[in-house]
């Protein structure tokens, strides 16, 4: 399997596709949101570093991210792919991942992009912080995010685009959540052929 790396604004998804994913195809599964709420839960030192960033809607250095991205890589059972979910949200992420996975002779695989009106987003979200209690998804933080990501995360779609991996699955388009991870895999099934 070729590795996938999953893309979109908060709350587009990721996390909910790449389960799916995961299901279906048994591949790793790498979440930085997920590695950096455990650390927060586990009051390690990168735990309380990352509080900080993560209350405020910004992101976590990247050299720090970085680190922990390759170490997490390197425990990731080995030859069946491994879905990054959150990661890069940097240009210079996207170059240091591709640097990390060519160094072990892997590739970066496929972007799939996932497009969500930010209406729709901002009312996921919000449902989310009643139903998970996140933290960082009240209104004030989530409006943060969406900054963020448009001026940090969103320039990188045009970076995967040059890689000449960007596949993308529209909301509008695909309607439910079932024809979205249908389309993603027959994508993914297309790709791996
Ligand atoms: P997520 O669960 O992916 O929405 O991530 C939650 C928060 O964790 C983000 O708003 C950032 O503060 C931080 N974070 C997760 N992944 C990264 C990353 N790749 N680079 C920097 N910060 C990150």
């Amino acid at each position: 399997m070729k590795n996938i790396i999953i893309f979109g604004a908060p709350g587009s998804g990721k996390g909910t596709y790449s389960e799916a994913i995961v299901n279906r195809y048994g591949m790793g599964h790498i979440s930085t949101g997920d590695v950096l709420r455990a650390e927060i839960k586990n009051g390690t030192e990168l735990g309380k570093i990352a509080q900080g960033y993560i209350d405020n809607g910004q992101l976590i250095p990247d050299e720090l991210m970085i680190d922990i991205l390759a170490s997490t890589y390197d425990r990731q059972p080995q030859g069946k792919g491994v879905i990054f979910d959150g990661f890069p949200r940097t240009i210079a992420q996207a170059e240091a991942l591709k640097k990390m996975l060519l160094e072990r002779g892997h590739g970066l695989g496929m972007m799939i992009e996932l497009i969500v009106g930010e209406d729709v987003l901002m009312e996921r979200l919000l449902r989310r912080a009643q139903i998970e209690g996140r933290a960082d998804d009240n209104e004030e933080t989530i409006r943060k995010r969406f900054a963020v990501y448009h001026s940090q995360t969103a320039p990188l779609s045009e970076w995967f685009a040059a890689e000449g991996i960007r596949h993308t699955f529209d909301w509008s388009i695909c309607k439910t959540k079932e024809g979205m991870i249908e389309a993603i895999f027959q994508e993914i099934d297309k790709e791996n052929q």
